[in-house]
């Protein structure tokens, strides 16, 4: 039998009403002879609502815990999905992550795939189930914990189950009809792509478009699946949607093709700190053992000296998401108590955000930057840090200038045009 995988994310299981339109559509793939896997994520706003109680009850919580909590959401939809298959006729099971059972590592909350074993679930389509509706986001770790994987981590469910089942295709379900060159909620201009690379993809998932969780496309990357995203609540056929795929796939050839931006990022400055041999890895041991995803790092020349060390100072910036703020500077602080390392001052930015713009063409043609430095000079938006790799530039921002930086930028590589 072909197998398709359907994932259906949180708004597109939000209510009873939203349920059965997607058992609808996964009811007609059965029709068209397929077997399906299907991957739901909780109801909308049910793992926020969780995620807050966890911080409610314990400000510093036990990483085992919080992923026992926030997982439930996804029981929830898994259990009404196969209920609503039954109701219409399909033969239909739901599956939390442990009675696949789908093995993890123990990071909690950031938990990798280790292996799906397909045993259990294709003892069950050898009976005569249709349809397998999995529990996304969750997984269970050798210490036999129930682990997370990582907000939007349903995405990374559905590609995994497709390449350990060989799917025909791996098609998210979501909210919107496809990838656009940037967040259609930010700009009515933003356009729809009928292909995007793997690559481009890849880094607009990590650099914020929030479409697609960043470790579900380096999965499809590496196990060739056929990754589609497309929209639960329209008709949609085997040419909706936009496709995920290889480089030489793609007809487009513009230099930028898509504009992220990340809302909650925060810029911690290290005043006056030593600078020699060592201060670097002084600094960022402590705050990768604290568990801090360091974004950016600019170290700069300090205008002070530092104690009767003219010139020999440094200032240490770096940015992160802003709910890991108090965790940095804790390390950070922890670090200079034990005396590893000295600063003058600990500067907090909470109200920065980060813009980038991706493109592969990027690799073989110069003057990108200038054009998007200009475009922000000419709308006065100060850029405060600067990051760049071979296909992508990213720039911090006030966060109150955000959304005029996308657009803006959205209009300065006319990405409303389809080139
Ligand atoms: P789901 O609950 O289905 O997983 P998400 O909210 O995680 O859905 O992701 C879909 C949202 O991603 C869209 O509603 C849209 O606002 C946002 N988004 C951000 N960047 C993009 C982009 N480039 N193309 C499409 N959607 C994007
Ligand atoms: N429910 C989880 C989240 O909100 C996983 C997902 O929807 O992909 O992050
Ligand atoms: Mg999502």
């Amino acid at each position: 039998m072909p197998l398709l995988v359907m994932k259906f994310g949180g708004t597109s299981v939000a209510d009873l009403a939203r349920i059965e339109n997607a058992a609808q559509k996964v009811m007609r793939e059965v029709e068209r002879g397929y077997d399906v896997v299907v991957i739901v994520s909780a109801m909308a706003g049910r793992t926020n609502e969780l995620v807050g109680w966890v911080n409610q009850t314990s400000p510093f919580y036990d990483a085992r815990e919080y992923d026992a909590v926030v997982s439930s959401g996804e029981n929830v939809t898994a259990g009404l999905m196969a209920l609503r298959l039954q109701e219409l006729g399909v033969p239909a099971r739901s599956w939390q992550g442990w009675q696949v059972p789908i093995l993890t590592t123990s990071q909690h909350s950031a938990a990798r795939f280790v292996d799906i074993p397909r045993a259990n679930i294709d003892a069950k389509f050898a009976e005569g189930m249709k349809v397998a509706v999995v529990a996304g986001f969750q997984g269970l770790s050798p210490e036999n914990r129930i682990t997370t994987l990582g907000r939007g981590g349903s995405d990374t469910t559905a590609v995994a189950f497709a390449a350990a089942f060989g799917a025909e295709r791996c098609d998210i379900y979501t909210d919107v009809d496809g990838v656009y060159t940037t967040d259609p909620r930010i700009t009515a201009k933003a356009r729809k792509l009928d292909r995007i690379s793997f690559e481009e993809m890849l880094e607009l998932a990590s650099l914020g478009a929030k479409v697609l969780q960043t470790r579900s496309v380096e999965l499809a990357m590496r196990y060739k699946v056929r990754l589609r995203v497309l929209s639960s609540f329209e008709e949609t056929d085997e040419t909706s949607g936009t496709l995920v795929c290889d480089e030489d796939e793609i007809m487009e050839s513009k230099v930028v093709s898509g504009v992220a931006y990340s809302r909650d990022e925060a810029k911690i400055t290290l005043v006056t700190v030593e600078d020699r041999p060592g201060i670097a890895a002084a600094i960022f041991g402590p705050l990768a053992e604290a568990g801090v995803n360091v974004d950016m790092i600019v170290q700069n020349i300090s205008e002070r000296d530092y104690e009767d060390h003219p010139g020999a100072v440094t200032d240490m910036t770096f940015s992160c998401p802003i709910d890991q703020v108090d965790r940095a500077r804790r390390a950070v602080e922890a670090a200079r108590q034990a005396g590893t390392i000295a600063y003058e001052d600990l500067i907090v930015d909470t109200d920065v955000a980060k813009v980038s713009v991706v493109g592969i063409g990027m690799r073989s043609h110069a003057g990108v930057a200038a054009r998007m430095f200009r475009a922000l000079a000419d709308e006065n938006i100060n850029i405060k840090v600067i990051g760049t790799s071979e296909i992508k530039i990213s720039v911090l921002v006030d966060r109150k200038y955000m959304e005029l930086a996308v657009q803006t930028l959205h209009d300065a590589f006319e990405l409303e045009k389809a080139g």
